[in-house]
């Protein structure tokens, strides 16, 4: 029949759906992933895999004709954006009505687009947004773990304090500490041994040639080359790519059956598959996997589905700004794309707020600081569906975004206090924004562990149906996400192996 059958299938290809998909492979079950973009391994007219980001083409986005890159303009003038063809490119950026979420398609997910920040967090903030997991277990095995498995490593101190490509941080680090704040290396993915020789000029440049958020020609360890290659090398595993799950139901012996769309290069369905397996991965990221349940649930397909499925969602507190510096303050023509320093404020009990120290890679000296702040902004917001539509749509409020711009602007109103500097008005727009606050990188929720989910991530209502990504993580982690979401998983897989699979 149409069906086709895998005792496993994984939706999705990011860091959830690659730890449950290695994990899988490694037990011995024949594991079908399904991911609605391309694989990234071939590489277009230009001898490369990813097209730069001065001069994005069809490869950067996600079927539109327009780049729409977080950073909209640069003295005020829309010299950022450029005109594209239709394509199943690497970056999205999903519109709501008060917020838009950029989230990486392809083989790998966020991992593709990504700066490569790999944080963990703060063990009490853990422990405050997780209360029902042992934080214990988790910092002693599952983020060692995943750190291992992600290729984690740190910038060399002593080349960071010489080099031109990191001296936009060094600046931002001393209009900080001039602000009495505290500043903290941040670990990466990116093989900072491979920058030295780009910087060295023994390697072809990546992250010193721009390269990030359309993807990373050299260096960084997406998971195409960590989890997901381990996984295919295990021979359980196989990954169908250009295919949109649309729907879950559950077959009258409980075994789930998925219909998907496949589509071709220009977007078009192709072929409706459908799918059956006992055991369900839900990897689709918390827009993704929170929209499939949304649906399942208000369609009927999943009717018993928890009510809290949809809820807890947040942006992770996310604003991005920039500062104006003073003439002598040079931030550098030469720019690494990879963030290596943040400023931890996160003790503040009164604001809390970690900034990432951004780089802005234009190649010309700009005077700008850039940040990516994180704050603790408590609003949540859930997602509902739209029956005529057919869509899910996502209540968050531009008002919840002001409580994320509240606090980032309390700490960096300090900072230029303590520096007589101001904030940069022409980068998002032509409204003098200051603070970007209409979009984020890190959706977080969704499907709730502990609520839409038990303690570890058995959807509830649903034997053998999973959710392995950031929907689990309630809103706000206080750090970069993709540690904290593959250590989750990696403590769900130990699980569901030793319990819910045994012959
Ligand atoms: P994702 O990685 O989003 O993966 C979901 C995958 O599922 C995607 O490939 C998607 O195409 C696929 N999918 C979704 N729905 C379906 C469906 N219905 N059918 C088939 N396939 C589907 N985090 C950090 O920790 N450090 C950073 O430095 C950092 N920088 C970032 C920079 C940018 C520009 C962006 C966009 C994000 C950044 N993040 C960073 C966030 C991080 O990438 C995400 O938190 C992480 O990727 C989420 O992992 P996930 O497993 O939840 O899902």
């Amino acid at each position: 029949d149409a069906v086709d059958n895998a005792p496993a299938i994984v939706v999705g290809s990011g860091y959830g759906a690659a730890v449950a998909a290695l994990r899988l492979g490694q037990a011995g079950i024949r594991t079908l992933v399904l991911e609605m973009g391309r694989l990234w391994n071939t590489p277009g007219s230009d001898g490369k895999v990813f097209c730069s980001t001065s001069a994005p083409d069809q490869r950067s986005m996600w079927f539109r004709t327009r780049t729409e890159a977080p950073l909209a303009s640069f003295l005020w003038l829309d010299v950022v954006n450029r005109d594209i063809g239709r394509y199943p490119g690497v970056l999205d950026r999903v519109h709501f009505a008060d917020m838009s979420v950029f989230v990486g398609r392809g083989v790998g997910g966020g991992s593709l687009v990504n700066g490569g920040m790999a944080v963990t967090p703060l063990r009490s903030y853990f422990a405050e947004q997780f209360p029902t997991v042992d934080a214990a277990e988790m910092y002693g095995t599952y983020f060692p773990r995943a750190r291992a498995m992600l290729g984690v490593n740190n910038v060399d101190p002593a080349w960071f304090e010489a080099s031109d490509w990191y001296r936009f941080t060094r600046v931002s680090r001393k209009h900080a500490q001039n602000a009495g704040l505290r500043t903290t290396f941040v670990p990466s993915v990116y093989d900072f041994g491979y920058m030295q020789r780009e910087a060295a000029g023994t390697a072809a440049k990546s992250a010193l040639a721009g390269e990030v958020i359309y993807g990373n020609n050299q260096g960084k360890r997406s998971l195409d080359k960590t989890y997901l290659s381990s996984a295919l090398g295990t021979g359980n595993v196989t990954i169908h790519t250009l295919e949109k799950v649309r729907a879950i139901s559950r077959a009258a012996d409980g075994t789930y059956v998925l219909t998907a769309d496949r589509i071709d290069a220009t977007g078009n369905v192709v072929e409706t598959k459908e799918y059956g397996c006992t055991y369900l991965f839900l990897g689709g990221g918390s827009l993704g996997t929170s929209e499939l349940l949304v649906r399942a649930r208000e369609t009927g397909t999943l009717p018993a589905l928890d009510a809290r499925v949809g809820a807890g969602w947040g942006t992770n507190g996310n604003v991005m700004l920039g500062r104006a510096n003073h003439l002598w303050d040079t931030v550098g023509a030469n720019q690494s794309t990879m963030p290596v320093m943040g400023i931890d404020d996160w003790a503040n009990t009164a604001n809390p707020v970690f900034a990432e120290i951004a780089p802005l890679p234009t190649g010309l000296e700009h005077w700008v600081s850039l940040y990516l702040a994180i704050t603790k902004n408590p609003q949540r917001a859930a997602f509902t569906y739209d029956r005529a539509s057919g869509t899910v749509k996502l209540g968050w409020s531009a008002a919840q975004s002001a409580v994320s711009v509240g606090m980032a602007k309390k700490l960096f109103d300090r900072i230029n206090a303590a520096n007589a500097t101001m904030y940069r008005y022409d980068l998002f727009g032509g409204s003098n924004k200051v603070f970007a606050d209409d979009f984020t990188y890190h959706p977080l929720g969704g499907c709730v562990l502990g609520q839409a989910t038990d303690d570890h991530g058995r959807v509830k209502g649903y034997p053998r149906l999973y959710v392995t990504d950031g929907s689990l993580v309630p809103g706000s982690i206080g750090v970069n996400p993709f540690v904290t979401i593959t250590a989750l998983a990696e403590r769900t897989m130990a699980r569901v192996l030793a319990e819910d699979t045994a012959p």
